[in-house]
């Protein structure tokens, strides 16, 4: 009897398979060819049947070259650090799908000569925060920080508040940010207290500026003082104020949020903010304020390490000018209409074990730490939370007391008909 192993197709001839060879063409042929490889030791193994190798391969070709998966977020918080924050707008999308390519990033088509880097997202930024004289854009707000403490204290002092020394996350500390680039921390006041007479008495020759930020991820409640912008805006110095969550102007729903166009009205001479977490937009710094200051960080050395690329130029500008940023859309969105939408998936689902099930969602680590947002979800077997993760797309939720809850807060509505898919595919 033949050996079964010698039916098994030659690389070549898997690979030159039409729909195998389109896949190669969108894929890549290395990438193409390891999946073969994998697939052929299966069928030696005898996992595979031979005649079954080129559907396995088609089977186990992943959708794009890029290892990063869509995901829906259904865990109820909005700006999800691990689901890489804000989802982009529509228009966000298709302005890095047009930027990708060679683009006007740095180029003036009616002249022909070189252009200001980023011209138009600057431009939309400042139409914005029109309280802004200057603006500029790093790669995130740790660099804007970054970029003021070396431009603004080298191997000064950077006045800020015990209250205010805060850890952004994995490990990454804003003191330690700070230090890095030379300057010296002088830390003023009490952890929960810190008056302006505190700030003033810090004040002297080596002070580069006063750091004022604000705790985005945390809350300290109960006895507690701070020195307003304005207080601190009359004790000569340059401000920066870190307002985090990079919301440009007041919030209705989120009135203890700090604002940039607040801030400089307030008086600070800089505000930093980061681009993907209220703002909705592209991972980002924003660096607004007094002209001359902005200035003198954008022609800083460091600037250009900093400096954020073409496709984060095109999704700031689109999130700016562009309708509303799904972030926004999550947090405005009514409780019944999310309940409306729950009862249409659940129907739709007929006989799966679902029901649907008040909710709370939050913000997340973009800000407004403590804020509830009333909302709504679909309570599903736990069982459902492995298998949704892995599916595709996948889909993030969160297990509470044996249910695997669906919170669609923060689901886009146009993402509904994938979700119910998905709950399908896993009954
Ligand atoms: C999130 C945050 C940062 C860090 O911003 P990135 O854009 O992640 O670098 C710094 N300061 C505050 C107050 C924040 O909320």
């Amino acid at each position: 009897m033949p050996d079964p192993r010698r039916a098994i197709p030659r690389t070549d001839a898997v690979l030159g398979e039409p729909r195998i060879a389109k896949a190669a063409g969108s894929l890549g042929r290395d990438l193409v060819k390891a999946v073969v490889t994998d697939v052929q030791r299966a069928a030696r193994a005898g996992e595979v049947a031979p005649a079954d190798v080129v559907d396995t391969v088609l089977a186990r070709l992943p959708a794009s070259a890029s290892s990063l998966r869509p995901v829906i977020n259904a865990t109820g918080v909005v700006v999800h650090t691990n689901l890489g924050r804000a989802p982009l707008s529509a228009a966000a999308l298709d302005a890095l799908v047009a930027a990708g390519g060679a683009t006007d990033v740095e180029f003036d088509l009616a002249t022909g000569s070189r252009a200001r880097r980023g011209r138009g997202a600057l431009a939309a930024l400042a139409a914005a925060v029109p309280d802004a004289g200057g603006v500029h854009v790093v790669n995130n707000n740790a660099a804007a920080l970054l970029l003021c403490a070396l431009a603004l204290a080298p191997g000064r002092e950077i006045v800020v508040s015990r209250g205010e020394l805060v850890e952004i996350g994995d490990g990454f500390r804003l003191p330690d940010l700070l230090e890095s680039a030379g300057s010296r921390l002088r830390e003023v006041g009490t952890t929960n207290r810190t008056s302006v007479r505190d700030y003033a008495a810090a004040l002297g020759p080596d002070t580069g500026f006063v750091l004022k930020v604000h705790p985005s991820n945390y809350r300290v409640t109960g006895f507690t003082s701070e020195a307003t912008l304005g207080e601190l805006a009359g004790l000569g110095v340059p401000l920066v104020a870190d307002i985090g969550s990079g919301l440009l102007a007041p919030h209705p729903l989120l009135p203890a949020e700090p604002d940039a166009a607040s801030a400089l009205r307030a008086g600070a001479t800089l505000v930093t903010a980061s681009g993907d977490k209220l703002l909705g937009g592209p991972q980002a710094g924003l660096l607004l304020g007094d002209a001359d200051v902005v200035e003198r960080l954008r022609r800083h050395p460091a600037a250009r390490a900093l400096r954020v690329d073409k496709l984060t130029l095109a999704a700031l500008e689109a999130t700016l000018r562009g309708p509303e940023p799904p972030v926004q859309e999550a947090l405005g969105a009514a409780v019944e209409h999310l309940r409306d939408r729950a009862e249409t998936l659940v129907k739709a689902l007929g006989t799966v074990d679902v029901r649907v099930v008040g909710s709370v969602s939050a913000v997340g680590g973009g800000g407004a730490p403590g804020v509830e947002l009333p909302s709504v979800a679909l309570s599903l077997p736990a069982r459902y939370a492995a298998a949704l993760r892995t599916g595709h797309p996948a889909v993030a939720g969160r297990v509470v007391k044996d249910r695997c809850l669906l919170d669609l807060r923060t689901v886009r509505p146009e993402e509904d008909a994938k979700l119910l898919e998905a709950v399908r595919r896993c009954g």
